[in-house]
């Protein structure tokens, strides 16, 4: 039988299949393989990119940074002098009288109020004349304010040895304030508006202000480290005030400390003599001016939840001493520097 291919032929055809394969793929690898010089560039541009990636991580950290920080007391200050139309304002008269503590617990005090929309603050100094120091810290403060003055005469002023209970405090001062807001409110409308009592030593929530805010005749609740209690508290049965929880003289027509009740600025210019006074004996100055304002029991209306929560506390700031003010002369020849505003 006759071959079709002879086998050495097939071998001689397949060796030479096999060479061309080899020779055909060793021309093409340079072309599959590139060149140096492109693999460098690669890598540069590879590099360009991570370092573009870096710089953006960079970027995003700064802007977490700055979405986490404070704002600045700049623009808080801004903030806090834009009026929102329609919500009522916040009229709090705060009596302040020299001493050593006095700057620290205003400064304290005005950083609350920041936090609080549609507030102006009225402040009275017990002084013959408004002190720079409080002048100053107003002017910086960021608030709106009043600042006004009027001493309590000494007759029936608190000297530094007297017990603080002996003498009612900030008495003149309160009804500066109420007499600013009646004339203030006579010549231009400031309704709707409410006004507190805020001591310059005290602790408040910021909460409180928007539980008073909406008052419509008098809003009430607890005060708390007040009255040799852990609190004090108006008692509500049914969303009604019947009475007082205090120990000391419950009888009281309104029995709660200042800090304890708001009013409506309507309220005050229905009742043009209604104020407080030194004419009455001690703890009836609250029950005072909601007498002079024609106020019932039944028109208490109970904030902080049905009286549930204390958002005020009746703090009181250390008196300092300066023990070593003395010492500090006997040894150095001088104490510190007076011209030093503390
Ligand atoms: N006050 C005042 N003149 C004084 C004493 C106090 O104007 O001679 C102010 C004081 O700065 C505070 C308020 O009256 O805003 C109540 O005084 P204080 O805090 O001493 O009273 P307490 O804490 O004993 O109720
Ligand atoms: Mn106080």
């Amino acid at each position: 039988m006759k071959r079709l291919v002879h086998p050495r032929r097939f071998v001689q055809f397949y060796l030479v299949l096999v060479t061309c394969a080899v020779i055909l793929l060793l021309a093409n690898y340079a072309a599959w393989c590139p060149e140096e010089e492109e693999i460098k560039a690669g890598q540069d541009l590879l590099e360009t990119y991570r370092e573009r990636i870096r710089e953006a991580d960079v970027t995003i950290n700064q802007l977490n940074a700055k979405l986490r920080a404070r704002p600045s007391l700049e623009s808080i200050h801004k903030h806090q002098n834009e009026y929102i139309p329609g919500l009522p304002m916040i009229y709090l008269i705060t009596p302040t009288h020299s001493r050593l503590e006095q700057k620290a617990d205003l400064v304290r005090l005005s950083y609350t109020l920041l936090h609080v929309y549609n507030i102006h603050w009225i402040i009275i100094e017990d002084s013959d004349i408004k002190t720079p120091v409080v002048s100053n810290f107003l002017k910086t403060s960021g608030l709106n304010y009043t600042h006004r003055n009027v001493k309590t005469p000494p007759e029936v002023k608190l000297t530094d040895t007297d017990p603080n209970w002996l003498k009612p405090r900030g008495v003149l001062q309160r009804n500066a304030g109420l007499q600013w807001l009646r004339e203030t409110a006579l010549k231009k409308k400031l309704e709707p508006a409410v006004v507190y009592f805020a001591d310059d030593d005290n602790t408040y929530s910021m909460q409180l202000f928007e539980e008073m805010r909406y008052t419509r005749k008098v809003s009430v609740w607890p005060v708390g480290l007040v009255g040799g209690l852990r609190y004090e508290s108006p008692i509500v049965v049914r969303g009604t005030v019947t009475g007082w929880f205090t120990y000391w003289k419950p009888q009281r027509p309104f029995a709660m400390d200042m800090a304890g009740f708001a009013v409506n600025v309507r309220l005050l210019l229905q009742h043009p003599n209604a104020q407080f006074t030194n004419a009455v004996q001690r703890g009836y100055q609250e029950s005072t001016l909601l007498s002079g304002l024609g106020v019932m029991l039944s028109d208490l209306e109970p904030k902080a939840n049905g009286c549930s929560k204390i958002l005020v506390w009746h703090t009181r700031t250390e008196k300092t001493k300066l023990k070593n003010e003395d010492k500090m002369k006997q040894k150095l020849g001088r104490g510190s520097d007076l011209n030093m505003e503390v």
